[in-house]
């Protein structure tokens, strides 16, 4: 049976709506009320939230002897408010794993407890050029040297507090969004794109007034890019679990932005063998471009589930992302496989 159509139009606008949802780890309940609000177009959807904040939707398949997951997540890299410093700047924390310099220069919202957001931008201590010359270059980029500049008149700590901002405040980084020739680039389409990609293979068997093979359980994470977010919140009787996440594409890597990738290998070891070759004939059968390929400093909230005791097959599988944790971008092409195979897993005895 040919795969239903996926509708890239509708893959597109949610992600873009996603991508400018700010969702930082631990500050990520916009996004996840956001994919609530798209799942809760499907009525075939049982909605709940775990009380870790994760969103959890189920659908009734055919079957129910060979429960599955698939997991993706909302969550994004960001940072926090450190300190506010005596120059009324603020010293932050990262939140999740990623280098200074990939941020350095980017507009920033920093979400107050009690007033509105504040919008500012992180730049180097020593940013201008007419007056550190060449330390502009020369200085690491490291949490001392690196400040968010309120776009506020703060000249001391005491005018920044008095904006409402104080340490523990969450911070995002501005996603910059951009979409030329089929090419989304993007910050955060880790994972986001995949939530896209997940929901429209959704659509499309909704649409297609078909459902899943087996009972599924979509759960939409919101603490991955700090390593627990699929820990809880998977269904003990599911025996399989499907992440949907990334593909990691650069020098000496098989993934592209053009395919989706079966990731057979990352730091934390080898996938499940008989699920990634399902997933392999599945690719196959339906022509879905995809490549195999192992990513060298990686983990997954597939792995997280393992980690945490779960006792599932777990396999990887996602669209190609170049500069991850960085300026990100990927092309429709990749979505689009990504979605599909999402739909012939779904769909699949
Ligand atoms: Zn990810």
């Amino acid at each position: 049976m040919p795969l239903p159509p996926i509708d890239t139009d509708y893959l597109v606008v949610f992600l873009s709506e996603l991508l400018n949802t700010p969702s930082p780890t631990g500050y990520a309940y916009r996004a996840i009320a956001l994919t609530e609000q798209a799942l809760g177009a499907f009525p075939s959807l049982e909605l709940g939230r775990t009380r870790k904040g994760a969103l959890v939707a189920t659908w009734r398949g055919a079957n129910n002897d060979a429960p599955r997951a698939l997991t993706a997540h909302a969550d994004t890299l960001g940072a926090m408010v450190k300190e506010v410093k005596p120059n009324g700047r603020l010293k932050l924390t990262k939140i999740g794993g990623f280098a200074w310099n990939t941020v350095e220069g980017e507009g920033c919202t920093v979400f107050t407890r009690k007033g509105q957001p504040l919008r500012g931008s992180l730049l180097l201590v020593k940013a201008s050029s007419h007056v550190h010359s060449t330390q502009v270059g020369d200085l690491k980029r490291e949490d001392d040297t690196m400040e968010v500049r309120l776009d506020a008149r703060t000249h001391s700590a005491d005018d920044t507090r008095a904006q409402g901002v104080d340490v523990g405040d969450f911070v995002s980084f501005d996603p910059r969004l951009e979409i030329t020739n089929g090419f989304v680039r993007s910050r955060h389409l880790d994972d986001k794109a995949c939530v896209a990609c997940i929901l429209a293979a959704v659509k499309a068997i909704s649409d297609a007034g078909l459902r899943p093979a087996q009972d599924t359980t979509f759960h939409i994470s919101n603490y991955e890019e700090v390593g627990h977010g699929a820990a809880a919140g998977i269904p003990a009787q599911v025996s399989e679990l499907l992440t949907v996440d990334m593909a990691a594409v650069g020098e000496g890597q098989a993934s592209d932005e053009f395919h989706a990738t079966l990731c057979v290998k990352d730091s934390g070891g080898p996938y499940h063998h008989g699920l990634s070759e399902r997933l392999r004939e599945l690719a196959e059968t339906h022509a879905i471009p995809y490549k195999v390929d192992i990513y060298p400093y990686y983990g997954s909230d597939g792995e997280a589930f393992w980690r945490a005791g779960g006792d599932v097959a777990v396999a990887l599988i996602g669209p190609g992302v170049d500069a991850s944790h960085n300026y990100e971008r990927t092309h429709l092409e990749a979505l689009t496989a990504t979605a599909q195979w999402v739909a012939a897993y779904l769909l699949s005895e």
